[in-house]
């Protein structure tokens, strides 16, 4: 393993696609490494110091969600977690666990690379100087520091993932203003096509248990909007 090299760490039980997945993200350049259990993901996630987990959600000793529990407890890591149906999906996008995105089994190399580069490019976004951004933002109750990418509710520390991080800043940016689903979806995820909404949903769902109800304001049949009052 090299200096430079983007680590991935895939934890899949099914040893097929735990190398279908491996051998692709190899031949895209980046350093890779296996668990095939809950205990041995957390061990993984330790030693190794990935900067993206693909994981899945059913394994076997401790589910996918308690691996991303106690890893991010830890460290925080970009999640990209595989799920086995829609519904699935947000149930555990419900329960807030920390994941930043989901590919839904069965899935292409070709969707798995792209959503794995979408969110390393936004994890690694440049940040120092970013010329529009006041370092701390203050919202209400909401204190923003976009430099070092905490968020305080009350003088509080709130652990927010990168991605519902990325959203906060993108409403509070916009403050005032209603942004629809996929102008979200295409300014917090980079997807240019509009056909994941409902992560849009699952993240505002996650934030508000995190923040609280009032922040975030649903406009029925439009999206959603930071109120400028608080
Ligand atoms: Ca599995």
């Amino acid at each position: 393993m090299t200096g430079n090299e983007t680590r991935i760490l895939i934890v899949e039980d099914e040893p097929t696609i735990a190398r279908a997945v491996a051998d692709r993200l190899a031949a895209e350049g980046f350093g890779v490494d296996v668990a095939a259990d809950g205990p041995a993901a957390v061990e993984r996630a330790r030693a190794y110091e990935p900067h993206l987990i693909v994981l899945d959600v059913m394994l076997p000793g401790f589910d996918g969600l308690e691996v991303c529990r106690r890893v991010q407890a830890e460290r925080p890591v970009p999640v990209l977690m595989l799920t086995a149906r829609d519904d699935e999906t947000d149930l555990i996008v419900g329960l807030g666990v920390g994941a930043d995105d989901y590919v839904t089994k069965p899935f292409s190399m070709r969707e798995l690379v792209a959503r794995v580069r979408a969110l390393l490019r936004r994890v690694e976004r440049p940040r120092p100087g970013i010329p529009e951004a006041a370092d701390v933002v203050r919202a209400g109750p909401l204190e923003v520091d976009q430099r070092a990418r905490r968020v305080r509710l009350d003088g509080r520390e709130v652990h927010l993932t990168p991605t519902e991080f990325d959203l906060l800043t993108c409403l509070l940016r916009n403050r005032g203003a209603v942004l629809t689903r996929a102008v979200l979806l295409e300014q917090v995820w980079d997807w240019a096509d509009a056909s994941g909404t409902r992560v849009v949903d699952s993240h505002v769902k996650a934030l508000r248990r995190k923040l609280g109800q009032g922040l975030i304001r649903t406009v029925h049949g439009v999206g959603y909007s930071l109120d400028a009052a608080s």
